[in-house]
């Protein structure tokens, strides 16, 4: 093994920033930052290879020890203290740091290097007893909790008791006896749950800590963090040893976190949050409510000066908005960690649009920043502006987007209803790393404590979920399932909304409104536009979905299932009608009933697509879903048909597939029943032929759905031509239009070189191909779905994302054969698959023209085509 251990501090610094893999996120930015002069408090990292090789064989390489001997000989150089010294101690913090950020997974231990004697020496030297034991009393717990694996309960309770003995709310309140008190109180713990003493010496305090946060890699939260996130196994994690520097050495130390931005809005000012007189974690742990940057710029200037030029130098130097954790010691400032910080996605596209405006980063690095699966939280609700509520409670907007659902209290209780089809919101005192699988299932998220900066606010964001932090009139009771809010009191499963931009807690559903683009959004969307070659339609069957879609800029219409246009109430009786006829002119006067119906659709469609492609398919549906299924309504129908339920009830028999997936639908239906087509294809050109005279520009796209045979194609083909003259004919008016088909069955896609020859265009419609490809029944899949998940059989739902191996090879195979045959061929997609980011880049990548999605989720589609152009690698750390 090569080097193992990389120093780094105002003196000698051996790693750099561009070391993630080796040193992690925190080691190598520690080791960047110090390189840059900032005031980092000295350290050495310890090489995530160290971290792999332990976990294998189970034991630390024989080079370790004297290389973390060298590393402590280095900070106490640079310190002047001593680790174990009794007079002059050193103290160390052991912190965790993987290559990618997974906050709060993995173990810390802070404080170490003290015991009995080394307390009292420490008390003497800062001639402030009660900060000694604080900090002796701090390692105790930690490290029994981290390393001794004692749990934390005991000394929450212990500390929780010594407060109501002394009527304080704070541990800052705790006096020197109390703390005494403490200290041996948490070594009886210690010793209890142990059977053995809290260790005295501190060379074995920090092997035995070293030791822990190796191997906490492994602990099941970590393992379920890295599932969630795709971050592999094998990383490891690298163990940050650093001098300790304390920001609860009095009023004139504090302790806080910066964001260089806004990181709920993306507004450029400084965030800062920070606490005086306190260690780190008490940030973090949401038990005393921070104090915002105003705060500190009145009773601090000088340090919030010096953070301001940091933030700056940060930002010019890593292009990005940055967290950083930051402690005073008596007037002194340290920076104790900085990594590109978590945003809410409003926030990563405002920062993104306003860092390529300052000429930090270029259009293309802006657009490839934003990550495409949350920045649709953009599309998310907002409550709408008339809706009339009443504010129940107010907490922190910490993670913007509106949210109602029932309340759960436990993120088991959220996985569990969520799966069951309700939409929840997790009430939590406060969250800690074991509630993200329950965050990741939640509608959003609502906690009684902490700041903008806690656990839940920073995953939240993360995730792109609404969250309300820090709502301090919440009581909740877990053992009651109960929650007390502006004087009422709510049970599980009770609805409440919360809304994540203004920080309001209601009772009950509140009226949502769509969201609006933002104009950064607008912008990064036109600059993506600018890169990407795929082209981006919709799915749509309606104008109105067309409108929206055109709004979200979509090129075009890539399917307008006409079936969805035969469900409206006045229209499903005249299908009926069709369906039920006994011969081909019954079926025929029922289709002539039809067709102004279908003609002012597409009026309308054109009109809005004004200039846009229009791919048309014509019908494709199990005819018996058209027709009623209760007496009831059987007995409606006939008697408004003038014939007898029993023959409708025959009819409805003789439909009855054992498949209808795989029975009469598509163009099956169209080839037995051509008079279908024939109207069809007439609604299509005669409202063609209308708007292209009041000046549309029309190009409608014929697309025949189900083929599997190039001869049921041309049959269709053939009809559709004809139809044409004879509406050019009638009309005077000549439009331009092509034939092409859907590929969705696995043979038209292995044939697409016969398929090619006569058709101008392939969609692929991969719902049913991975349906037919998998012969998993899109309708019934999910009941051996779930446990094949569980099993590790599939991970992935190729129904959400795209198979690329086995459909995949199928699309491949298709484009290359229809290509080959008909170079002018037009590809795209247009099952549910087109707005799915991971298949938009394989749609990219096998050189389709286009894809096509349902209107909400055409702009995500458009940044991913640009990002996939600009051959983005997915980032972990934003
Ligand atoms: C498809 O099968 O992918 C498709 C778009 O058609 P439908 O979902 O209507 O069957
Ligand atoms: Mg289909």
């Amino acid at each position: 093994m090569k080097k193992l251990v990389y120093l780094f501090g105002p003196e000698r610094t051996e790693g750099s920033g561009k070391m993630k893999a080796l040193l992690g996120g925190k080691g190598a930015n520690l080791a960047e930052m110090a390189r840059l002069g900032l005031p980092v408090p000295p350290g050495f990292t310890i090489a995530t290879t160290v971290c792999v090789h332990y976990l294998k064989a189970h034991r630390l390489p024989q080079a370790l020890k004297s290389e973390v001997r060298r590393g402590l000989r280095f900070i106490e150089q640079s310190t002047g203290k001593r680790f174990g010294d009794v007079d002059n101690p050193l103290l160390l913090s052991v912190r965790s740091g993987a290559r990618a950020s997974m906050p709060g997974m993995m173990d810390t231990v802070l404080n170490l290097g003290l015991n009995d004697e080394i307390t009292a020496g420490l008390a003497r030297k800062t001639n402030n007893r009660r900060f000694a034991l604080d900090a002796y009393r701090r390692l105790i717990q930690m490290f029994g909790d981290v390393v001794l694996k004692t749990g934390r309960e005991e000394f929450e309770a212990e500390l929780s008791a010594a407060r109501t003995r002394l009527g304080v709310k704070t541990d800052i309140e705790l006096d020197e006896a109390a703390l005494e008190n403490i200290v041996q109180r948490f070594k009886a713990i210690v010793r209890e749950k142990t059977g053995t003493e809290f260790p005295q010496n501190p060379d074995e305090q920090l092997w035995l800590a070293i030791d822990a946060v190796l191997k906490s890699w492994n602990n099941p939260r970590a393992g379920e963090y890295r599932r969630l996130y795709n971050i592999p196994d094998d990383w490891g994690t690298a163990v940050n040893v650093q001098a300790m520097v304390f920001g609860n050495l009095g009023s004139d130390s504090a302790t806080g976190v910066l964001f260089t931005r806004d990181p709920a809005t993306g507004e450029k000012s400084l965030y800062c949050e920070y606490l005086p007189n306190a260690q780190g974690e008490d940030i973090v742990a949401g038990i005393r409510t921070p104090l915002p940057a105003l705060t500190l710029k009145q009773e601090l200037p000088e340090i919030y000066e010096q953070l301001e030029k940091i933030a700056r130098r940060l930002e010019r130097h890593y292009r990005d908005m940055m967290d950083v954790e930051w402690t005073v010691e008596q007037g002194k400032l340290y920076i104790l960690q900085c990594r590109v910080g978590k945003r809410s996605p409003q926030a990563a596209v405002k920062i993104a649009v306003d860092m390529a405006r300052e000429r930090l980063i270029t259009r293309a690095e802006a657009v490839r920043r934003i990550d495409p699966e949350k920045v649709s939280a953009l599309l998310h609700h907002r409550l709408s502006p008339d809706a009339s509520y009443q504010v129940a409670a107010r907490g922190i907007p910490a993670s913007p987007g509106a949210a109602s659902g029932e309340i759960v209290f436990s993120a088991v209780k959220a996985v569990a209803e969520a799966q069951a089809g309700k939409k929840v919101i997790l009430v939590r005192h406060q969250t800690s790393a074991d509630d993200v699988a329950g965050m990741a299932k939640a509608e959003g998220i609502l906690t009684a404590a902490g700041g903008t900066t806690s656990h839940a606010a920073v995953v939240a964001r993360g995730m792109g979920k609404p969250a309300v932090v820090g709502c301090s009139e919440l009581v909740i009771d877990y053992e009651a399932g109960t929650l007390k809010i502006g004087g009422q009191m709510l049970r599980a499963g009770d609805v409440i909304t919360i809304d994540g931009t203004s920080g309001n807690v209601i009772i009950g559903p509140v009226k949502m409104e769509p969201p609006q683009l933002t104009e950064e959004f607008a912008t990064i969307l036109a600059w993506a536009d600018r890169f990407r070659r795929l082209k981006v339609r919709t799915n749509a069957d309606t104008p109105a979905d067309a409108q929206k879609a055109r709004e979200f800029g979509a090129e075009g219409i890539g399917l307008c299932r006409t079936e969805h246009m035969f469900f409206a109430p006045d229209r499903v009786g005249v299908m009926q009608e069709m369906i039920l006829a006994e011969d081909e002119a019954g079926r025929k006067q029922a289709l002539d009933r039809l067709l102004p119906m279908q003609r002012q659709d597409f009026v309308e469609i054109f009109r809005v697509m004004d200039g846009l492609p229009v791919t048309i398919r014509t019908l494709d549906p199990p005819l018996h879903e058209f027709l009623p299924r209760e007496d009831e309504k059987i007995s409606q129908l006939a008697s408004r048909l003038g014939i007898t339920a029993e023959k409708i009830r025959t009819t409805i028999e003789k439909l009855a597939e054992a498949n209808p997936m795989l029975g009469f639908r598509g163009c099956r239906l169209g080839i037995v029943y051509p008079e279908i087509t024939a109207m069809q294809a007439r609604a299509i050109f005669e409202a063609a032929c209308q708007v292209q005279q009041e000046g549309v520009r029309v190009l409608p796209e014929i697309m025949i759905p189900l083929v599997s045979d190039v001869e049921e194609f041309i049959r269709q083909r053939r009809l559709i031509e004809q139809v044409a003259e004879q509406v050019f004919a009638e009309t005077g008016v000549r439009v331009r239009f092509t034939v092409g088909t859907m590929i969705e069955v696995p043979r038209a896609a292995l044939l697409g070189d016969e398929i090619g020859r006569v058709a101008e265009f392939f969609s692929f419609g991969t719902n049913d191909l991975t349906q037919l490809t998998y012969a998993y029944s899109r309708d019934d899949y999910g009941r051996f779905f779930t446990a094949y998940q569980h099993l590790g059989i599939v991970q992935d739902n190729p129904f959400d994302t795209l198979d690329t191996r086995g459909v995949g090879m199928l699309m491949k195979w298709c484009v290359k054969a229809g290509r080959r045959t008909n170079p002018k061929l037009k590809l795209g997609i247009c099952g549910e698959h087109g707005g799915d980011p991971r298949t938009i880049r394989f749609c990219h990548e096998i050189g389709l023209d286009y894809v096509s999605c349902s209107p909400f989720r055409v702009p995500v589609a458009r940044l991913v085509a640009a990002q996939a152009a600009l051959g983005a690698t997915e980032r972990k750390d934003g």
